[in-house]
């Protein structure tokens, strides 16, 4: 995975690479899919959903240029595998979920793998997280149609999201960045995510 699918493709953070190259991926998929743990695709992890392609993993990782005091905001924890990598490069990170199921399992592993710098949250993503926080860094798992005030409002200025963004049933990965007035988006590659469901995002 490592060699063909992250150094072989434009993943070049060193960071990045070890903390992928260390982490047990098969701990966080069912089972039967173990012997694809390492494989360039996703899986399905229960409720409909998926732990998402490693290299996609490490790509919008990387977009998010983090540094090691940063604290983060993640929508769509889903099996923790992507919750895992970013909590060994930064400071803190929150975790929404909407599947209680998946939540409660990815909470397991993440607490028997050791991670501890996580706080984890059930319910609508969209609406952010409760409370009033303020994230460096924003990382949305799943398709949303667009990036939603809700979240906008909870990253800091200079703050860097990235999302995959449109309508269809393949999305646009963007890299977006909040400005003193408004926000600057650029565009990362065609990607393809399972639906954001809540009050701002998709419907159920
Ligand atoms: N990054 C995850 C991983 O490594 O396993 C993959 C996440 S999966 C592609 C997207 C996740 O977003 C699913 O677990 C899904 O249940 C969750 N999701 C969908 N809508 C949500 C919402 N409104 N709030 C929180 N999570 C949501």
């Amino acid at each position: 995975m490592v060699k063909l699918d992250l150094r072989g493709r434009d993943i070049t953070d060193e960071d990045i690479i070890k903390v992928m190259g260390e982490i047990p991926r098969e701990e966080f998929m069912p089972l039967s899919y173990h012997s694809q743990a390492y494989s360039d695709g996703p899986l399905p992890i229960g409720m409909g959903q998926t732990i998402s392609q490693p290299y996609i993993v490490a790509l919008m990782t990387q977009a998010l240029k983090l540094r090691p005091d940063c604290e983060v905001l993640e929508i769509g924890t889903g099996s923790g595998y992507q919750t895992a990598v970013l909590s060994r490069l930064v400071k803190k990170v929150y975790t929404i979920e909407r599947f209680n199921e998946l939540s409660e399992t990815a909470q397991a592993v993440l607490a028997r793998l050791g991670f501890a710098n996580i706080e984890f949250f059930i319910g609508d993503g969209s609406r952010g997280w409760p409370g009033k926080m303020r994230f460096d860094r924003i990382i949305l798992t799943a398709a949303i149609p667009k990036m939603p005030e809700s979240l906008l409002g909870e990253l800091k200025a200079g703050g860097l999201y990235v999302a995959p963004v449109g309508e269809g049933g393949s999305q646009r990965l963007v890299l977006g960045e909040k400005k003193p007035v408004g926000c600057t988006e650029s565009f990362i590659c065609d990607v393809r995510f399972v639906k954001l469901v809540g009050q701002f995002a998709y419907e159920e």
